[in-house]
């Protein structure tokens, strides 16, 4: 059993990171920074989970699949079947 204690007062905003953050910046040579949106398989986490805004999330895709033609990230990780 897994057990949840759900937090009633704390309200959990989702917001944009790259709003709030000024200092983080969108860069395709950063793949520290995208990695964190990209899941362990190496797709790119939905807006509905990572809180970006769209305006956000649309330079986030790009610079990501930017990063890919460069071989920075990789498109899926390999599975053997
Ligand atoms: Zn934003």
């Amino acid at each position: 059993m897994v057990i949840r204690r759900k937090r009633r007062t704390f309200h959990r905003r989702k917001v944009c990171r790259f709003c709030v953050d000024n200092e983080l910046r969108i860069d395709y040579k950063d793949s520290k920074t995208l990695r964190y949106f990209v899941t362990e398989r190496g797709k790119i986490v939905p807006r509905r989970i990572s809180g970006n805004c769209a305006k956000h999330q649309r330079e986030l895709t790009l610079a990501i699949k930017r990063a890919r033609q460069i071989a920075l990230m990789p498109f899926t990780t390999v599975q053997t079947i």
